[in-house]
């Protein structure tokens, strides 16, 4: 049950509005996704995305911290 809470991340393609699925890890760590529906390629920009990255990174932190102590009081 606890997984179908997990919210899905990723982001909606400019081109085609299609959603482009990403998990938070690859949204940090990799330089560009491909919209599946037009095939677009999508760059991300490091610098400018600094902010929103760090925020992702916080999120995963407590993603991290929530699986341990629910596997603790499983
Ligand atoms: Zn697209």
């Amino acid at each position: 049950m606890n997984t179908e809470l997990q919210q899905k991340t990723g982001l909606n393609c400019p081109v085609c509005g299609a959603f482009i699925p990403a998990t938070i890890t690859q949204l940090i760590t990799v330089s560009s996704l491909s919209c599946s529906h037009c095939g677009l390629r999508l760059d991300i920009d490091r610098e400018a995305s600094r902010k929103a990255i760090d925020a992702l990174t916080k999120v995963r932190k407590a993603q991290d911290i929530v699986q341990k102590s629910s596997k603790f009081n499983y």
